[in-house]
């Protein structure tokens, strides 16, 4: 059974050195985190899961890793600069700033009613229409916000509301010396702009023909008015992020393959579909590039399903709007004029001679949140026969942050530690990941740790192993190899090892 709230995963992620808040000793930076020792192979391994599957196994992907700076007239042709924005309503009283959908999911139904009522709307639950006409109107949703006495959980009273705005969630930076109007730049919101201003690079560098894609893992940077829930909602993050380019006309079909894939692959790191569930994301709430989006929504602990990746129908809009005077190129898409690109993102169909924008697929997920899913998938509460409880992470073994634990049964005996020294360092040269030497000193409170972390096997080397007592010979040169899950052990010559382990780890 999966984690059952978030407060375990947090507890076990600082207890055991996965994740911190970021800047801690200086009272903490609000939305960002910092990956500790376990947490960076945990992240690591995911990534480079995504990495193989994605890009290595497949023979229609290249990939890219493009600056996080980003020039500022990229996101003004994305669309972004005029419409990556969430309402934000602000507290007179606090001076706290609230997301408008956020503020209103957590009230009262009887307040949302209100609300709706006094909009002229029929609809209490959908929040996204009430957010809509507020926005449309936001003299009145103001006097709607007090009237209605929607309550600001930072005092739990009525709050003091002013009109709602948008708010443009893009980090502006100056760069270089001097700090004029001209000399900014952005911080990328999503990795996504990379690849696209890359296409014609890329397509020129490896000759690739339609339907072919780009995959990039990187860091993208939002200013989110209310980061929360741990890794879920944060201001700094990394994306895993496809851009599968494909003829108009094939882009629906190549939409459900690329979900049933990437359903695949969630399963494949031990998120079961079961756990998720699939949006087909209302018109009024797509993104200003999206035809369709199906939302994947995992089951989430205290959370419920909430977005762990989107996989949008972006259409020609992208290579479209970062194209130089686009007016003869009969796209499909509304965008901006262009006469600031040096390129025109086009390629040239062979069969017809004429050269076309693609329509971009796009499986966008969030590694944080991936993380987050990982993690409570795995975390396990067992009842073990004496009554005691154990906490198991049963992370898939490609995933674990350590793959091995060698553990000596005692620290002060350098002739264990030796033995179990070289044992490390021969596993560590077939470069499955991590290889631990444990020499804490204390067999039982090693296991209880590697359980907590989701080590799979613990290999400890004893007397036996050294082989000094007349009565142990027969156990000289081997090792006690204990199963994480099963917690069964089995004997086990320092020869086999290797190939034990290996065909039990990625057999
Ligand atoms: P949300 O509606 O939850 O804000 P979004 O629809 O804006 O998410 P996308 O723009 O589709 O998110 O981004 C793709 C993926 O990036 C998301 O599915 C999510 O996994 C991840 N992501 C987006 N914003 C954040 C964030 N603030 N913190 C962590 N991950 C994020």
């Amino acid at each position: 059974m999966p984690a059952q709230t978030m407060e375990e995963l947090v507890s076990l992620c600082k207890r055991r050195g996965f994740i911190f808040q970021g800047s801690e000793i200086y009272g903490g930076l609000q939305g960002t985190y910092d990956y500790g020792p376990l947490g960076v192979e945990l992240k690591k391994n995911l990534k480079e899961a995504w990495w193989k599957a994605n890009v290595y196994e497949r023979d229609d992907m290249e990939g890219l890793d493009a600056s996080v700076l980003m020039h500022r007239l990229v996101l003004r042709h994305s669309g972004h600069e005029s419409t990556f924005s969430d309402p934000m309503v602000d507290s007179r009283e606090t001076n706290k700033r609230y997301r408008l959908d956020h503020l209103l999911k957590e009230q009262t139904l009887l307040v949302r009613q209100n609300i709706a009522t006094m909009m002229r709307l029929d609809n209490a639950e959908d929040i996204t229409a009430i957010v809509s006409a507020m926005m449309e109107h936001p003299d009145k949703a103001q006097v709607v916000l007090v009237g209605a006495q929607v309550i600001e959980a930072e005092t739990g009273k009525p709050g003091a509301w002013t009109a709602p705005r948008p708010f443009n969630m893009m980090f502006r930076t100056t760069v270089g010396p001097v700090a004029d109007l001209e000399s900014y730049a952005y911080l990328r919101p999503e990795t996504a702009q990379g690849i696209f201003v890359n296409f014609k690079n890329v397509l020129d560098n490896t000759s690739r023909r339609l339907p072919f894609g780009i995959a990039q893992i990187g860091k993208a940077f939002r200013n989110e008015i209310t980061p929360r829930n741990f890794i879920f909602r944060v201001r700094e993050f990394e994306q895993m992020e496809i851009e599968f380019f494909v003829r108009p006309g094939e882009d629906e079909a190549w939409h459900e393959k690329w979900l049933e894939a990437r359903l695949a692959w969630w399963d494949s790191v031990g998120i079961p579909r079961h756990q998720i569930e699939i949006l087909d994301v209302p018109k009024a709430d797509l993104a200003h590039y999206s035809k369709r989006t199906y939302d994947l929504m995992y089951n989430y602990p205290s959370l419920g399903f909430e977005e762990i990746e989107g996989i949008a129908n972006r259409t020609d809009y992208d290579l479209g709007s970062h194209t130089r005077s686009q007016g003869d190129m009969n796209l499909s898409a509304t965008v901006l004029p262009n006469e600031d690109s040096t390129q025109k993102l086009t390629v040239l169909e062979q069969t017809s001679n004429t050269h076309i924008v693609p329509y971009v697929i796009e499986p966008s997920a969030g590694v944080d949140r991936a993380v987050l899913a990982v993690l409570s998938e795995a975390y396990t509460v067992e009842t073990l026969e004496n009554g005691n409880e154990r906490i198991v992470l049963k992370l898939r073994p490609h995933l674990s942050p350590i793959k091995v634990a060698v553990i000596p049964l005692a620290r002060n005996k350098p002739e264990l530690v030796e033995t179990a020294r070289k044992i490390k360092q021969d596993l560590q040269k077939l470069a499955w990941g991590r290889i631990l030497l444990e020499d804490s000193g204390n067999v039982g409170k090693a296991y209880r740790r590697h359980d907590e972390v989701g080590t799979p096997f613990c290999v400890t080397v004893d007397y036996g192993t050294l082989g000094g007592e007349a009565e142990n010979a027969d156990l000289k040169d081997t090792v006690t190899v204990r199963n994480r899950d099963s917690m069964l052990q089995d004997r086990v010559a320092i020869t086999d090892l290797a190939e034990y382990l290996r065909s039990r780890l990625f057999g």
